[in-house]
């Protein structure tokens, strides 16, 4: 089995993508902590890219990198790749953001993700993307999952991303969609 390192530190980020990438004929890999990559692009695409290319160059071996992200339409699109860094905790993000949007009624959201495998070498050898449409609540709603779970609701499933039990979050995430359209080419990838 060839070594596919995930080049990712978000211990809520490595739990999601292990789960999709389990029944693959890959061994998956945790990167070193130490190995930090900048996330210096302006895309979510240009962001993952950079981290799996730089991650397999270093350690010269495949990896995979996601960047993602929540778009708020009332915010023009903000947080977007600026997600993580938004404040200082995932709580914190959240007040932020409920804050920002006290006085609005636009609630409209969207988690974007954006996939990158590089080879050994470092150069891109697949790429995918995928987006969830939602909504932002007025307050935290269920206790699960990481980052901006408790305030992004689902219309059509009447539950926040928190809310709802982990195998349903991955077959409607934005994650989950862009692993849907990377695994059958991932299975036919020719190490
Ligand atoms: P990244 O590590 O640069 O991709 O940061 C993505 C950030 O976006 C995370 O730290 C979260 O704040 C947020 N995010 C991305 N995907 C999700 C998700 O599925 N649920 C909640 N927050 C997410």
């Amino acid at each position: 089995m060839t070594i596919l390192v995930v080049a990712t530190g978000n211990p809520g980020k490595v739990k999601e993508m292990q789960a999709h990438l389990v029944d693959l004929d890959w061994e998956l890999r945790l990167k070193p902590p130490e190995l930090e990559v900048e996330e210096t692009g302006t895309t979510f695409a240009e962001n993952a890219c950079l981290k799996a290319s730089q991650v397999a160059l270093a350690l010269g071996e495949w990896a995979i990198a996601d960047d993602s992200g929540l778009e708020v339409e009332a915010l023009g699109g903000a947080p977007g790749v600026f997600s993580a860094r938004y404040a200082e905790s995932d709580a914190a993000c959240i007040a932020r953001l409920l804050k920002e949007l006290e006085n609005e009624s636009n609630r409209a959201a969207r988690f974007a993700c954006a996939i990158a495998i590089a080879r050994p070498d470092g150069t891109i050898a697949l790429q995918a993307q995928g987006i969830c449409a939602g909504e932002i609540l007025r307050a935290p709603q269920g206790m699960g999952g990481f980052g901006y779970d408790p305030v992004f609701y689902s219309p059509e499933h009447q539950l926040t991303f928190s809310e709802m039990p982990p195998e349903i979050k991955r077959s409607i995430s934005h994650r989950g969609k862009a692993f849907q359209q990377l695994i059958p080419q991932l299975s036919k990838l020719k190490n």
